[in-house]
């Protein structure tokens, strides 16, 4: 049998430590490099106007109550992560950090008023709506936020504007048909499955009714209540199935401002003249970009955020962004 014999040994044992320091040096630095991964990150400040104040609150922050006061959190978590991502994307390009004009209310970033910006709902509020499902459904809009943290929607490098609605109605419809301006990125795309709440809506007039809202708004219009079914024709639908003209006797109007006029669910609709005037409308919102219900839908049939995102948004990547170039608040 061989024998090793001192001298042999000691460059063993030499070696052997060595290796042993590299392995330790290696655990370490994966441990070092997981640390950094999940590190508290950091988020901007945005101002966010408010019930009349100016609120300052992390980004991450308000992506929940965004996220939380836009999509029922019952929906699935790559559907809340979509909505993560339009939203955080929405609102960098309004930050006054990211080179924003803000939405005009007392210098904020942006508001909570979804007319004007994105709805946004407290967490202690969020919490009380959801009840017995509070810490379940916190958990999940902290994980979309936080899972997709930085990440936004970006077309030629920049941030689009990431337009989002309830459903469509079955199809999507081109920004410049709702919002004069066409963006390359905002175009009409198949949108099944969005069937849920507030997918059909239906209102009911007297045809005096009708006719007094009509001629109010358009008093050229000239109604005549006992002539609707004559006077009232719709022109032309656009691709999406939403209302592009419809002529009101002398007149003729967009869809779009009937929709508004009547504050119909959308401007797909249908209108039945009988003794009453009917109003049928499919899908909820102005039909352009991300569709939540559509989102839904997807997510459910196992398609992830990012194949979700990029079905709506057409040709856009998703990427994220450069940190800011003002002061970031530690989370
Ligand atoms: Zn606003």
């Amino acid at each position: 049998m061989k024998r090793h014999s001192v001298k042999s040994i000691y460059p063993c044992t030499l070696l052997a430590a060595f290796a042993l320091c590299l392995l330790i040096a290696g655990i370490r630095g994966c441990a070092i490099s997981r640390e950094q991964q999940h590190a508290p990150v950091t988020s901007p400040d945005i101002a966010v106007f408010s019930d009349g104040e100016v609120l300052v609150m992390s980004l991450n922050e308000y992506l929940i109550g965004v996220v939380g006061g836009e999509m029922p959190a019952s929906f699935p978590l790559e559907a809340l992560k979509a909505q993560a991502v339009a939203a955080r994307t929405y609102a960098v390009r309004r930050m006054a950090c990211y080179g924003g004009k803000g939405c005009g209310k007392d210098g904020a970033d942006i508001c909570t008023d979804s007319s004007c910006c994105q709805a946004y709902t407290a967490p202690e509020e969020l919490r009380a709506n959801w009840g017995d499902n509070a810490r379940r459904y916190m958990d999940k809009l902290t994980e979309a936020v936080y899972s997709t943290e930085g990440e936004v929607i970006l077309y030629n490098d920049s941030p689009i504007e990431a337009l989002y609605h309830s459903s469509a109605g079955g199809r999507t419809e081109d920004a410049q048909n709702v919002f004069s301006s066409a963006l390359p990125y905002l175009v009409g795309v198949e949108s099944p499955g969005e069937e849920g709440s507030k997918y059909h809506g239906e209102k009911q007039y007297t045809p005096r009714e009708f006719a007094a809202a009509v001629n109010k708004k358009w008093p050229k219009a000239k109604l005549d209540r006992k002539k609707l079914s004559s006077q009232v024709e719709i022109l032309s639908r656009y691709d999406s199935g939403q209302v592009e003209t419809l002529r009101l006797n002398k007149i003729t109007v967009s869809g779009k401002e009937m929709r508004k006029l009547l504050n119909l669910n959308s401007a797909n609709f249908t209108i039945d003249i009988s003794d009453t005037v009917l109003i049928r409308t499919v899908g909820y919102g102005h039909g352009v970009g991300l569709s939540q219900y559509g989102a839904r839908a997807m997510a459910l049939g196992g398609a992830d955020y990012r194949e979700i995102l990029t079905h709506y948004y057409t040709g856009v990547e998703i990427d994220k962004m450069d940190q800011p170039p003002c002061s970031m608040a530690a989370q």
